[in-house]
């Protein structure tokens, strides 16, 4: 069997046929060489417009095209391009089937390449196939935007935002997700999280398609709250679990810091240290002096713990079915957390009070969101983001989030490279 017969069998660039496959060893490195061969009869397509055109002329030199390796070897395709006299573009470089404009790799190891950059960083893939991060990153983009102008984006019923700081900074992302049963996926993301993103994101996603909007799941932002009633006013907006456990965790790390501050005000910092060990130790082992510092740091302590155990409580919000049972809940906790005299707990108390009936939304959605979703999602990203490296442009950061979380479409090619 020939190489040309399964080069053949898995590509289809007709009318185009191979001349001949060669191999050449240069320095004890192999290569494969397919020398490409425009049929007699064809006529060459124009790059500008698709249409086939009289021949203007032939390149004096042939162009080299990087195609998927074969046992580690690389295959390079081997092609003098033609020019074409279009009525309409002029003279132009004819369009060939295994390559798009001016690159140098086959869409075919485009795609290849794009398939392993889902499983590890760009890095390796670079470094797997002995091809530069750029060639890794422009295949990606091509998957990306292949993707996006391909994907279908009717039947959107329910919809979660959430944001996510970039780069260690503040600056930030707003990032829209599918969180249908059926379909789950990052739809869009834009830089910042002001009204004029998720603005953004509506003008994106059309006038029609936001009316079909059900349910919106997103966390307290004020901005992101007036820009929804505005332009989904129709849909069910609910707060979800994640995004208010989330806020959760914020106070109480608030509460934490400003008693460590504290101590260490009031000089105590030596023994915050060696906290543990006092609070180890028996007390009939201890001076009169350590008890009474013990007695303060359990003073200070207190509020963390306490603002644990309310959190702790609060979980059994979530445990309700109907939202007149989870409403009263809410409410004798945000009055014992009102009482609790630590600052940030109140404050929760007071947002959770002010935004009541967006988090009871919750019940009323009746299961139809998985409170899963977004938070899964919020992990994923992480995932991709800390596996990756050189994410500092917005765009390359955007390119990595829809190749991963996009669940894009890939297009049926004659053989699944990857
Ligand atoms: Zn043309």
């Amino acid at each position: 069997m020939q190489l040309k017969t399964i080069f053949n069998r898995v590509t289809e660039y007709k009318p185009f046929v191979v001349e001949h496959v060669e191999m050449v060893e240069h320095e004890s490195q192999l290569r494969i060489e397919i020398a490409m061969r425009a049929r007699g009869n064809g006529e060459p397509v124009c790059s500008g417009c698709g249409e086939r055109c009289p021949g203007y002329d032939t390149q004096p030199t042939a162009r080299r095209f990087e195609f998927v390796p074969l046992w580690m070897i690389p295959v390079v395709l081997i092609y003098r391009m033609r020019r074409v006299e279009c009525p309409t573009c002029g003279v132009k470089v004819e369009r060939v089937p295994w390559a798009e404009g001016k690159n140098r790799l086959t869409t075919a190891y485009q795609w290849f390449l794009a398939g392993w950059a889902k499983r590890m960083s760009w890095t390796d893939v670079a470094t797997s196939f002995h091809v530069s991060w750029d060639h890794v990153f422009d295949s990606v983009k091509h998957a990306v935007s292949w993707g996006l102008s391909h994907r279908n984006l009717d039947g959107i019923r329910s919809i979660g935002i959430d944001e996510v700081q970039w780069k260690r900074g503040h600056k930030y992302q707003t990032l829209v997700y599918q969180i249908d049963e059926g379909q789950k996926r990052l739809l869009w993301l834009g830089p910042d999280r002001t009204a004029k993103t998720l603005l953004r994101f509506f003008r994106f996603l059309g006038k029609d398609r936001s009316l079909q909007l059900q349910f919106i799941c997103s966390d307290m932002w004020q901005a992101y709250l007036k820009v929804i009633a505005k332009k989904a006013s129709q849909a069910i907006h609910v707060l979800d679990r994640f995004h208010v456990m989330q806020k959760m965790n914020r106070a109480i790390d608030k509460v934490r810091a400003a008693e460590v501050k504290q101590l260490k005000a009031d000089g105590y910092e030596p023994i915050l240290k060696g906290c543990r060990w006092l609070l180890l130790k028996r007390p009939e082992n201890q001076s009169e002096k350590q008890l009474a510092k013990l007695r303060d740091i359990l003073q200070y302590n207190l509020k963390s713990v306490r603002s644990h155990l309310m959190r702790e409580d609060f979980q059994r919000f979530w445990t309700y079915s109907s939202a007149g049972w989870a409403g009263r809940f809410l409410d004798g906790w945000c009055t014992r957390a009102m009482r609790s005299r630590i600052e940030p707990m109140q404050a929760m108390a007071q947002t959770l009070r002010n935004k009541r009936d967006l988090i009871l939304n919750w019940f009323r959605a009746d299961g139809a969101l998985s409170s899963g979703v977004v938070e899964g999602f919020n992990n994923k990203l992480k995932l991709t983001t800390r596996k990756s490296y050189g994410f500092r442009t917005q765009n390359a950061y955007e390119t990595t989030l829809y190749h991963n979380l996009g669940d894009l479409p890939v297009p049926k090619l004659t053989h699944s490279f990857f």
